[in-house]
């Protein structure tokens, strides 16, 4: 660091993401990115008249994109805001809803300490259970606000709409945020539950199952007061949060949701061959709503495994804390893509007897 850091910029602390290397080709099952490429159409909306375009500034208000947004989840536009990633929409969530502390489960996505820091929030961990479930009965008992991602990262574990829908009423002076960055892969998803609730605000993502996760768009869907909140923090920070090319995907990839649909079953029904071949294995999974599945290898070391399956040119991550170094993260891909995983694996473990 530079000695004109500030001491401010000296505190903050910093989200480590996921490995992105460029050096090899690697089956890259670390980061929940979809295996698929963006459907036909969003490729052939790039043309030279679009880039031209980009001389002019990009419509701050997205709304086209609010409009298309509203329309797939029955809300108004009114009701939509859109960031840059689900990360931008997190972050200014957390600026805007976070007083003094905010409470997210102690193994959760590792943003969460890192916006709560930012914005000199405390930020309170709340123990998931000895099965990895979310502690309802300790979230019901916050007077903070309460963030949940469902499926939760990195464990792949949902909670049923029923829990959600009781952790608003436990308390409607309590806001939930819900991040439903992988909802799309087979779980209920909590939007049916705005015009009921306003305490609630969803968090997705185009990043996993549309294939965008290079564009950064995510969104965030609540009452229009919750939205509104939002878009005061964001005319604070950077009223063009999302670029122009970036809207105009977003909008294509709307009108091809078809296209996507068939992209998460194929995922699912993968999930599931991976999940059935790791137990063959002798590998604890635990259930997963996700793209991706927490498994524990029956011996030696996840640290170990990791480490092999990269050196083998298979990337998967692995989280070195207390609770969740005996398992591996593994994003969901293609059949192929998890069969010479599988394969992998097998080898490994019969190297290790
Ligand atoms: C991937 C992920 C995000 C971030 O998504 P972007 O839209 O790419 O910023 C947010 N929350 C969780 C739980 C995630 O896994």
């Amino acid at each position: 660091m530079s000695r004109f850091l500030s001491a401010r910029g000296q505190r903050l602390s910093v989200y480590t993401p996921g490995e992105q290397p460029r050096e090899r080709r690697y089956i890259k099952l670390n980061t929940n990115e979809s295996p698929f490429p963006p459907a036909p159409a969003v490729l052939e909306a790039l043309q030279p008249g679009t880039l031209a375009g980009l001389r002019l500034y990009c419509d701050p208000e997205c709304r086209e994109l609010k409009r298309c947004l509203a329309a797939q989840y029955g809300l108004s536009p009114s009701e939509v805001f859109v960031g840059n990633g689900s990360d931008e929409a997190l972050n200014f969530a957390f600026m805007a809803f976070g007083e003094d502390s905010i409470a997210y489960p102690d193994i959760s996505y590792g943003f969460y300490p890192v916006f709560a820091a930012l914005h000199g929030l405390k930020g309170i961990e709340l123990p998931l259970l000895k099965d990895f479930s979310v502690p309802l009965a300790l979230a019901q008992a916050q007077r903070c606000p309460v963030v949940l991602a469902n499926p939760n990262a990195p464990t792949g574990i949902a909670l049923p709409l029923c829990s959600i829908r009781q952790l608003l009423e436990s308390d409607r002076e309590r806001l939930l945020i819900v991040d439903e960055a992988y909802v799309d892969f087979g779980v209920e998803s909590a939007v049916s539950l705005i015009p009921e609730f306003d305490n609630l605000l969803v968090v997705q993502t185009f990043s996993k199952s549309r294939s965008m996760a290079g564009a950064r768009l995510g969104y965030a869907l609540g009452q229009e007061r919750l939205i509104e909140d939002l878009e005061r923090v964001k005319y604070a920070t950077n009223p063009y949060n999302v670029n122009a090319l970036t809207q105009l995907l977003g909008i294509k990839t709307l009108e091809n949701q078809a296209y996507y649909d068939a992209c998460c079953r194929i995922i699912i029904e993968n999930r599931a061959w991976t999940e059935a071949q790791l137990r063959a294995l002798g590998f604890e999974v635990l259930p997963s709503g996700a793209n991706f599945v927490f498994a524990a290898p029956p011996k030696g070391s996840a640290a170990a495994l990791y480490e092999a399956l990269k050196a083998q040119g298979i990337l998967v991550r692995y989280f070195p804390r207390a609770r969740t170094e005996r398992y591996l993260r593994i994003t969901i891909g293609t059949r192929e893509e998890m069969s010479a995983l599988v394969d992998a694996l097998r080898a490994l473990l019969q190297r290790t007897l």
